[in-house]
């Protein structure tokens, strides 16, 4: 009987299942490995989609969990009664995917910046439905694109319809484990098909055992065809900031960091603060006027 240890990655969860992606190395498999079925004690109720964990095989024929990994990050959502439920974790990435139609809203692409900053993980900021912008797209949003790659963003022209910008999406996506956020009707699923055309094998298992079909309202963790992880459901989708405080939102405009560590005051919030850096970055052209009002906007709202 085998009860080596293992490292696994949760796929999805369906209460007390845990259906997990074998990270050991079998000498015999280097090929794909099947999934493993593990069942998690009560303590181990906070496990979800994405998370690392040890595992091993017990002698009645199935798997148990002994370990939850420490996470990189976790995402949360306001659950029973405004406490926060955690329906991901170890995400490195996020993807905000915009239209031309229905319109971008740079406030919210600054928001999900905002987001990814306080996650720890990175942003790609795609622009899809291309073959609408010549119509839609107005000077001020190529101001807004450019703003955003002069920060260092990667802004991704795409178009899920033709597949134009697939490819280097995937490279984008290829070592990392992402998710897609972005309003409804953006194109989120379109793409998702058009980086995982054989969807979704993982899903097909679970149906295939006779527990029922499987809803996509639980995280789900697919691996690309390209390298990389998208983790996906309408609750990762609809991912949105929660509470945030001053520092969060100055944080998570990045460019602000650099000219801040010259402001009078330590914890200034450039605003109207007299000697304030970031301010001056402003007026001198070296940081966007529009980002920058973005910024006082949320700032007042806070
Ligand atoms: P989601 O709500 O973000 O998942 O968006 P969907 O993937 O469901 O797409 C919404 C609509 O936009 C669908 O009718 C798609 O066919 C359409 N769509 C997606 N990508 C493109 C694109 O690149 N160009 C155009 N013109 N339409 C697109
Ligand atoms: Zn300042």
């Amino acid at each position: 009987m085998n009860t080596t240890i293992n490292t696994g990655r949760v796929i999805t969860r369906f209460g007390a299942e845990l259906l997990v992606e074998n990270l050991s190395q079998s000498s015999s498999q280097n090929s794909l490995q099947a999934p493993v079925r593990c069942t998690a004690k009560r303590k181990f109720d906070t496990i979800v989609c994405g998370d690392s964990i040890n595992w091993h095989h017990n002698p009645h024929g199935n798997a148990s969990v002994d370990d939850l990994l420490p996470r990189t990050n976790a995402l949360t959502r306001p659950g029973y009664r405004g406490r926060p439920r955690t329906i991901a974790a170890n995400i490195d990435q996020l993807v905000i995917v915009n239209s031309w139609l229905p319109e971008t809203s740079w406030d919210l692409v600054d928001r999900y910046l905002i987001a990814a900053k306080q996650l720890n993980a990175q942003a790609v900021i795609v622009m899809n439905k291309s073959d609408l912008a010549e119509e839609h797209a107005t000077e001020e949003d190529w101001q807004a694109m450019k703003t955003y790659q002069d920060i260092g963003y990667q802004v991704l022209q795409m178009n899920a319809l033709t597949g134009e910008g697939t490819k280097e999406l995937q490279d984008l996506m290829s070592d990392k484990t992402s998710i897609f956020s972005g309003r409804s009707g953006v194109g989120k699923s379109s793409i998702a098909n058009k980086i995982m055309p054989e969807l979704d094998i993982t899903v097909g298992i679970i149906s295939d055992s006779g527990e029922g079909k499987h809803t996509t309202t639980t995280a789900t963790l697919y691996k690309l065809p390209k390298g990389g992880y998208l983790i996906d459901s309408p609750g990762v989708r609809d991912y949105a900031l929660g509470n945030i405080d001053t520092q969060d939102l100055s944080d998570g405009y990045i460019e602000f960091k650099d000219p801040s560590e010259y402001c009078r005051f330590n914890n200034c919030s450039h605003d109207h603060e007299p000697g304030c850096s970031v301010r001056s970055a402003v007026d001198n052209g070296e940081i966007s006027k529009q980002r920058y009002q973005r910024y006082i906007q949320a700032l007042h709202a806070l």
